[in-house]
């Protein structure tokens, strides 16, 4: 394919995607509105229903639009990485803990396991929220209920590895290297397509690049997947916070990062 193909076709995806996901969760929020307009004695239970759901595409709507804002700013190299040393095991251990309440919802067990008790490293923890966040959501999203994810981390001296493990649904060999890629999604009957815009593993991709890391999957369709983050081993030394006792209990980030998790 020419470059010139190539841009029209994402340009052509990008606008089907873009309405798809913009139109879908407002069609939700209007019909939820409608009915309580429609409804005068409405329980409390119907009420709590119908608020939550607003709530959450809304939080779908926000989830899209602040992908799309840090998209442009990546590609306009306007995005700012602050990095300061701080012990990625705390960091990545705060981050699975505080999704939970989502895995419970799906009877999923969540386990964390590391082989380094402490490993101070230069990161952006903000970014490493988002990076691991986005892999959880879909490793929630891709697999079924009463499955198990694990959230390991290797010490491997240059280099720290985090890898998030599903025993969901795969991904097909031929897709591991595009689904890093905006907007691909994997189709076919395991793989829903409404859910999801496609942009969260290429902004995890960017991110990772940014700590000049590197990010892989390795996927057995219908068996479960793995997504492995290499960051390297460096400190930066006019660190101005060195944060070892980084708590996230970031509830609104993380009602965006899931909002594709209907519950
Ligand atoms: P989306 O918003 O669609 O989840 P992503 O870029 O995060 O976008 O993921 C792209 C596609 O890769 C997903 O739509 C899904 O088909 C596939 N995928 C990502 N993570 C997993 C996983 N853990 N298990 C199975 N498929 C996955």
């Amino acid at each position: 394919m020419s470059q010139r193909d190539e841009i029209a076709r994402l340009k052509t995806q990008f606008f089907s995607t873009v309405s798809h996901e913009l139109k879908t969760p407002i069609n939700i929020i209007l019909g939820a509105v409608q009915l309580m307009e429609n409804m005068d004695n409405m329980d409390k239970e119907s009420k709590d229903k119908y608020i939550n759901m607003q709530k959450q595409n809304s939080y779908r709507l926000l989830r899209l639009i602040n992908n799309l804002i840090d998209i442009n700013k990546i590609e306009g190299k306007q995005f700012t990485v602050n990095f300061i040393n701080c012990d990625i095991v705390k960091l990545a251990e705060d981050i699975t803990m505080s999704v939970v309440e989502y895995t419970k919802l799906k009877d999923i067990e969540l386990i964390f396991d590391t082989d380094v008790e402490e490993k101070m490293i230069a990161v952006d923890p903000d970014k490493i929220e988002r990076i691991l966040l986005n892999l959880l959501s879909n490793a929630i999203k891709f697999t079924e209920a009463e499955g198990r994810i694990e959230v390991s981390i290797h010490d491997k001296e240059d280099t720290i590895e985090i890898s998030v493990k599903d025993d969901g649904i795969g991904i097909p060999k031929e897709m591991h290297q595009s689904i890093f890629r905006y907007f691909t999604q994997v189709d076919g009957p395991t793989h829903r397509k409404a859910e999801g815009s496609g942009i969260g593993l290429s902004l995890v991709k960017s991110l990772v690049h940014m700590h000049k890391g590197r990010v892989k999957v390795e996927s057995v369709l219908g068996e479960g997947s793995e997504f492995t983050v290499e960051l390297p081993v460096r400190l930066v030394e006019d660190s101005i916070h060195v944060s070892k006792e980084t708590t996230f209990a970031n509830v609104e980030r993380i009602n965006i990062e899931f909002s594709d998790i209907y519950t």
